[in-house]
């Protein structure tokens, strides 16, 4: 074990100087927990403060550091006699500084002849054609003081509200002190590690690199490089772990029950695909060993994942085994719930749903129901699995949209029993298939490929929020034929975050107004569950027309008479989640809508070139391909959601060419135990079984 690593991994941040109860909560929404996270927090760009740039050279919208001396002080300029204007020259040219809603007093600074330091960004003038730095960082110099330049380039770190760049730079620089003195274990060697550089090395550099131009692009450094490999690497390890820890154990060999199974999808109301009844075969032949199944079922929104679920539930019920069914929402697990019950009422089987707006006393019978086995198909949110829940006998446990869920719940489950319990985990999150081996790399794989028949490709189309109330209009006309329709929008209320996303209560108020007489319904994460469950009944029965909602109803929600999402500030939204979104709709037989609003105004190429994609093509893996070759560097958008996002400075989709090399590594390494475990502990430590 490396004593060192988990000295720091146990540091509270507030032992850091300068750090106090205020900055650690401040820390603590950063993702920052303790001092090793602090080592992580990596900046995402830097400032070049190592040279001084003649005013002859200035570019504009580049960074320059400027030695000049005040010839004239133009006053206050502008509509609200608000900047303050200074002439500064130096021997080969002249600039003008300005500084924004300064107090008056600040102007008599700028004594004609005073020698000024000052760093910012060039902009151009262009009326006159003139050099300016706005707002610059500025320090008063001495006459013959000699101007000592920074040997490295600045880091600017990602901050939140109330901590700013200058405070989290000196937290981060009294950590690095500890690291230097207590240096991490260097955990690769030779032939691990091609990059050459040591973990504490590359932590340091990366915090002050040497000012040249390869430093500059964090991403691409070395240094970076080789911290992501190492937790890439750690994190194939926890899987080769977890899958060999799970393999070594006995599950439950189960009868396949033929003779009833196949009559019972003879008689389904539609005709399972081929994909479907290929998938459903490979999950029996599975079930009917006595080592457990890890199984993977992949198939893009839509694909019909749901009856694999309930056919796995059902053999195992048949077999007087007892299985559960995880769902990442309550939405969802209540509309499994409906689901089954109904398509299994023909037989003697108890299911029940375990969610957080059951009363106690009826939650006492259900957790009652599932000791003594009474209850046999157990469907929830990841609730299920909880310390209260005791089962009586588990055989299978089926995750439902694995992309919100970690490797954690598989670790959980692994934990919670003696023997073994099979496992089969669904999921929509469209990537590659590179990516999809490495992240679960510890389950077999089952495609469904196909799409139920009878499906109408979804119309995606682009609209700018300027032709909204045209839009408006038109969703009403549709909700006049007796259709329903989503408006998404990405936040709750307005205040949350700083940029121009709509908020639901907000659309919500505007459509209930624009689109009466029909009934506008409001949905989304902070509402109680209650309220959200009736909701969502009232959406199902078509006593709500139009339902605007957060992006809780991403995943799974299935209501065939909704033939038209919208989808607000959508060019803020990842492609996988939009995908997600779409995949509500188009689940009946008429014509069905996507509509991206988006604001071409305030957006960058690359987001119009990225929902450009959405339109063309309706395949989920396609989409992801695609996404993935435009994703510049640090373009984090819609990761966050994608549940991934444990990771601390690796990126599943950014750094696919290290996975590979990753998983090669790790293959080698996996023998020595104590290296496995050293490495595991440092990045993953929950994973550690
Ligand atoms: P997902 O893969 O996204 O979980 P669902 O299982 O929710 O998809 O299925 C989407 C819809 O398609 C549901 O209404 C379901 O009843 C229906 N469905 C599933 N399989 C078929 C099929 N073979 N033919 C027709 N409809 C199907
Ligand atoms: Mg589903």
């Amino acid at each position: 074990m490396s004593n060192e690593d988990i000295q720091f991994q146990s540091i509270k941040t507030e032992s850091i100087q300068g750090v106090g109860p205020k900055f650690a909560i401040l820390l603590n929404e950063l993702g920052i927990n303790n001092v090793f996270d602090l080592f992580f927090h990596l900046p995402f760009r830097y400032l070049d403060k190592t040279k001084i740039t003649p005013l002859n050279e200035l570019k504009a919208n580049e960074n320059a550091l400027i030695v000049a001396k005040v010839y004239a002080n133009k006053g206050f300029v502008g509509s609200k006699s608000k900047i303050l204007k200074i002439g500064v020259k130096d021997e080969f040219a002249s600039a003008d500084l300005l500084f924004f809603n300064t107090y008056p007093n600040f102007a008599q600074n700028f004594s004609i002849g005073k020698r000024v330091l000052a760093f910012g960004k060039v902009t151009i003038d262009n009326y006159q054609g003139g050099y300016s730095i706005s707002h610059p960082e500025i320090s008063f110099l001495q006459n013959s003081e000699n101007i000592e330049l920074d040997k490295n380039l600045t880091p600017i770190y990602h901050l939140t509200k109330n901590l700013h760049q200058n405070t989290i730079r000196k937290i981060i620089q009294n950590a690095l002190n500890l690291l230097k003195s207590q240096p991490l274990e260097e955990l690769l060697d030779e032939s691990t590690n091609p990059y050459k550089v040591s973990l504490n090395q590359a932590i340091l550099n990366l915090h002050a690199p040497l000012a040249n131009e390869e430093n500059k692009q964090i991403l691409n450094t070395i240094e970076f490089k080789r911290i992501c490999l190492e937790e890439l690497i750690a994190y194939q390890l926890s899987l080769i772990t977890l899958k060999n820890k799970t393999k070594t154990k006995r599950a439950y060999a189960l009868n396949s029950f033929k003779e009833i199974i196949d009559p019972f999808i003879k008689n389904l109301p539609f005709v399972p695909t081929a994909a479907q009844l290929r998938v459903f075969n490979e999950v029996l032949g599975d079930l009917q060993k006595d080592t457990p199944m890890m199984r993977l079922v992949h198939g893009d929104v839509g694909s019909g994942k749901t009856l694999i679920a309930m056919l796995c539930a059902l053999v195992c019920a048949l077999n007087n085994q007892q299985c559960a069914i995880m769902a990442p929402t309550e939405i969802l697990a209540m509309q499994h719930y409906k689901n089954f019950t109904g398509f299994l009422k023909g037989f003697n089987i108890k299911i029940v749903l375990l969610c957080s707006s059951i009363k106690k006393a009826q939650r006492d019978a259900i957790l009652e129901s599932i000791k003594s086995s009474e209850a046999k198909i157990i469907i929830g949110t990841h609730s299920i699995f909880q310390d209260d829940v005791i089962y009586n006998n588990l055989c299978t446990a089926i995750i439902d949209e694995q992309h919100r869920f970690g490797t954690e719940q598989r670790v959980a489950l692994l934990k919670k029993s003696e023997h073994s319990i099979h496992q089969l985990v669904m999921s929509a999150t469209p990537i590659p298939r590179t990516l999809q081996l490495a992240l679960y790399s510890d389950l077999d794989i089952s495609v469904i490929d196909q799409m139920p028949p009878g499906r109408i490709a979804i119309q995606t189309a682009l609209i700018d929020n300027q032709d909204r109330e045209k839009l408006i209009l038109r969703v009403k006309n549709l909700l006049s034929t007796g259709k329903q329709a989503y408006w998404v929008c990405p936040l709750i209320n307005k205040s949350e975050d700083s940029n121009n996303a709509s908020s639901a209560t907000e659309v919500f108020e505007e459509l209930s107004k624009k689109l009466a007489p029909f009934k506008i319904g409001l949905l989304h994460g902070r509402m109680k569950t209650q309220q959200k469950n009736e909701v969502m009944v009232k959406f199902l029965q078509n006593q709500i027309n139009l339902l605007v909602a957060t992006t809780v109803i991403e995943v799974g929600v299935d209501v065939p008479n909704s033939c038209a999402i919208i989808i607000e500030s959508s060019d803020l939204m990842g492609l996988a989640q939009l995908h997600q979104l779409r995949g509500r709709v188009g689940r009946g037989s008429s014509e069905s809508y996507c509509i991206l609003l988006h604001d071409t105004a305030n957006q960058s190429a690359i987001a119009y070139e990225r929902l450009q994609i959405l339109k063309q093509s309706n395949d989920g893996f396609e989409i992801a391909k695609k996404d993935l070759t435009l994703r510049g560097p640090g373009d984090l958008i819609g990761d966050r959601q994608s549940g991934f996002n444990n990771f601390k400075v690796a990126d599943f989709a950014r750094d696919n060419e290290l996975l590979e090399q990753a998983r090669e590594i790790a293959i080698k390494i996996k023998d020595n135990s104590n290296l496995s475990v050293k490495l595991i502990r440092r990045w993953f430590p929950e994973y550690i079984i």
